[in-house]
C-alpha cells in the first residue's frame, strides 16, 4: 500500500496545475455564454453547457424547471475510493457544493468586456462572481474521481437567480442542505488575500410608503399634510436603528416623493437596505419597521418587505471547517485567511439551518459586479486543489 494518502495535498496541487489550461478554456466557454438573471433562455444555455460537463464526469443530472428564471441544476455524484468513512451499509450524508450561474451583466456586455487574459488575470462578465467557482468545482471533482478519493457523495446545486435574491431556489437549496453534512459555497474568496468566509450578514429590504394630503403650498398650506416631511422624520428614525456594535445597519438607499415644488406632497417613499449580523436581531428589526407610525396624523404609513437572507453566524462547526482548510493550505504551501462580510449569499440559508457552511471557496480576484471583474490566474490551481482536498477530507 502506498504511504501517501490518495488525497495528499501536494499531489492534488500538481494535478490541478496540469488541468489549468483546460480550466481556462472551459471558463472562457462559460463566460462566453452570457447569463443575466432575468433572461431565462440565456441562463438555461449556460446551465446546459455546465450540465454536459458534469455528465461527462458521471454525474446524475436533475433539473428543477422554472417558468420565470433559468432551470436549477442539481448534479449528484456517488462516493468512490478506498477510504470509506463509515461501516459498509451505513448511509453517508453528501457534501453540498453551492453555486449560481446567473450574473448581474446584461446581454451584450461581452461586446465591450470580452473574456481576455492580461497581466496574470482573466477578465470577463461573471468570471469572478462566480463562473470560475463552477469550473473549479468541476475540476476538483474530476481530480477526486480520477484518484478514486471521494469519501462522501457530493451534490452540486447551481441556481439561476442568486443575483436577484434566490426567490425560487431558496426552498430547493434548503431542502437539499438538510440532507447534507456540510456546505461549501463556490462564491469568490474575499479580498486580494482570498480569505474564506465564515460569517455573512443577513440582508433585508423594506419599502416605507407615506400617504399624505396634497394642497396648494401658497393658497391652502394648512390643508396639506406633507408626505415628504413625514418621510424625512421616518428616515431619521429608522437611521437610529443602526447599531454598529452588533453589526446592524440601516441604509435608506433611494427616496422619491412629491410632484411639484408648490404642491404639498401627497406621496413619498423610501427603499431601505438592512443588514444584521445576529440571527436574533431579525425579529427585532421586523418589529421596529412594522411599528412605524406617522407623527402627522394626517399621514398614513405602509411598510412592505422584510428580511430576505438570515445572517450566517460564525458557528463552531464552520470555524472547524475553516481550520481544516487552513491546515491543508499550509501543507500546499500557502496561508489561508478567514473573513466575514456584510454581503449575503446562498450560504446564509444553509448556515441558518445549522448546517456547517464554509463560503468563499471559489476564485481569488476582484471587481465583482464591476467593469474590472477578474480572477488571479496564479490562484486558480491552488484554490481548486484546496477545494478538492476539502471535499476529500
Ligand atoms: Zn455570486
Amino acid at each position: 500500500m502506498s504511504t501517501i494518502p490518495e488525497y495528499e495535498p501536494r499531489r492534488l496541487l500538481k494535478d490541478a496545475k496540469e488541468r489549468q489550461e483546460r480550466m481556462v478554456q472551459e471558463l472562457e466557454a462559460l463566460v462566453s455564454v452570457e447569463s443575466p438573471s432575468e433572461n431565462k433562455g440565456a441562463v438555461d444555455r449556460a446551465s446546459h453547457l455546465v450540465a454536459g460537463w458534469f455528465e461527462e464526469l458521471g454525474g446524475k443530472i436533475r433539473w428543477y424547471r422554472q417558468k420565470q428564471f433559468g432551470d436549477l441544476l442539481e448534479v449528484r455524484l456517488r462516493a468512490m475510493g478506498s477510504r470509506p468513512r463509515q461501516a459498509a451499509g451505513a448511509r453517508q450524508k453528501p457534501i453540498l457544493l453551492l453555486g449560481h450561474l446567473d450574473t448581474v451583466w446584461p446581454m451584450g456586455t461581452l461586446a465591450t468586456m470580452p473574456f481576455r487574459k492580461a497581466k496574470g488575470k482573466l477578465f470577463g462578465p461573471g468570471v469572478y462572481d462566480m463562473k470560475a467557482g463552477v469550473v473549479m468545482a468541476l475540476h476538483a471533482l474530476a481530480m477526486l474521481r480520477e484518484a478514486e478519493a471521494m469519501a462522501s457523495p457530493v451534490v452540486v446545486l447551481l441556481n439561476s437567480e442568486e443575483e436577484v435574491g434566490s426567490p425560487v431556489s431558496r426552498a430547493v437549496t434548503q431542502e437539499i442542505a438538510l440532507e447534507c453534512s456540510k456546505v461549501f459555497v463556490l462564491e469568490p474568496a474575499q479580498g486580494p488575500q482570498g480569505a474564506y468566509k465564515t460569517a455573512r450578514k443577513g440582508v433585508g429590504e423594506y419599502t416605507i410608503h407615506v400617504q399624505g394630503v396634497a394642497a396648494h403650498s401658497g393658497v391652502d398650506f394648512e390643508a396639506g399634510h406633507s408626505a415628504v416631511l413625514e418621510l424625512a422624520r421616518l428616515i431619521e428614525k429608522i437611521s437610529r436603528f443602526t447599531d454598529l456594535k452588533t453589526g446592524l445597519t440601516v441604509n435608506p438607499g433611494t427616496i422619491c416623493g412629491g410632484t411639484r415644488v408648490n404642491v404639498i406632497a401627497a406621496e413619498a417613499q423610501v427603499e431601505v437596505d438592512v443588514r444584521i449580523a445576529r440571527v436574533r436581531d431579525a425579529a427585532r428589526v421586523e418589529r421596529l419597521f412594522r411599528g412605524l407610525r406617522p407623527t402627522d396624523r394626517g399621514c398614513s404609513v405602509t411598510v412592505t418587505g422584510g428580511m430576505n437572507r438570515p445572517p450566517m453566524e460564525r458557528s463552531r462547526a464552520t470555524v472547524q471547517l475553516f481550520r481544516q482548510a487552513q491546515e491543508i493550505a499550509r501543507a500546499m504551501g500557502f496561508a489561508l485567511e478567514e473573513a466575514s462580510t456584510g454581503g449575503g449569499s446562498d450560504g446564509n440559508f444553509t448556515a441558518a439551518l445549522g448546517i456547517p457552511t464554509l463560503d468563499g471557496m471559489g476564485a481569488v480576484g476582484e471587481g465583482a459586479h464591476a467593469a474590472h471583474e477578474s480572477i488571479l490566474l496564479s490562484e486558480l490551481a491552488k484554490r481548486t486543489a484546496l477545494l478538492a482536498a476539502m471535499i476529500a477530507g
